[in-house]
């Protein structure tokens, strides 16, 4: 899907730091991808592409997930859904445990704003061990819609998220893989 070109690019942006937050951990800092608005462009349009079409609704995940996945919803013109960590959102909500590349954390959303059968799209920057996609895709479920496509910019293919979330028979696609 993504040119070679725009492959390049990100690969030569997105900064990778060793040992943050702990150590062990190659932290991807896609951050400088905001100082190239033409790039920041490119990236909206190319994971639009992928879901163009396919879904009624986007839902990003806390907080690098919404740089992107608002726009994405905005490029296919459907309704943008968060996906919170626990203890901000106001009542009603459900929430889900779930374990992180490091750590365990919960994610919680709003019930009421999917409706029943809608195809989803849940997007996040970059796709570790998978658990907190998993996460939000129960909660998606649970609410009676369908997590229909996963979207990151960054796979660390090594950590085997895609199979984690293989039992939702949901098409999956990452710009970068490392
Ligand atoms: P996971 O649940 O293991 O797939 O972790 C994915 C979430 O943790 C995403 O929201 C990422 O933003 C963050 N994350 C995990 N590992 C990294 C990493 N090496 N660099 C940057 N962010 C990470």
């Amino acid at each position: 899907m993504a040119s070679a070109e725009l492959i390049q690019k990100l690969e030569q942006t997105i900064e990778t730091i060793p040992d943050f937050p702990i150590p062990g951990i190659q932290f991807k800092d896609i951050c400088p991808i905001f100082l190239q608005p033409k790039l920041y462009e490119e990236v909206i349009a190319d994971l639009a592409e992928f879901s163009r079409g396919k879904v009624d609704v986007v839902c990003g995940i806390e907080s690098r997930g919404y740089l992107f996945g608002i726009a994405i919803a905005i490029a296919l013109d459907v309704p943008f859904v968060l996906i919170r960590k626990a203890g901000k959102l106001p009542p009603p909500f459900i929430g889900e445990k779930y374990d992180l590349e490091y750590g365990s954390a919960e994610i919680e959303m709003k019930t009421g704003h999917l409706k029943e059968g809608q195809r989803v799209l849940i997007h996040d920057d970059l796709l570790a061990t998978g658990g907190t996609t998993e996460a939000a895709a129960k909660l998606v479920s649970k609410q009676g819609a369908i997590p229909m496509q996963f979207s990151f910019l960054i796979d660390l293919k090594d950590l085997n998220g895609e199979e984690r979330l293989a039992k939702f028979g949901a098409e999956v696609y990452s710009i970068l893989k490392y």
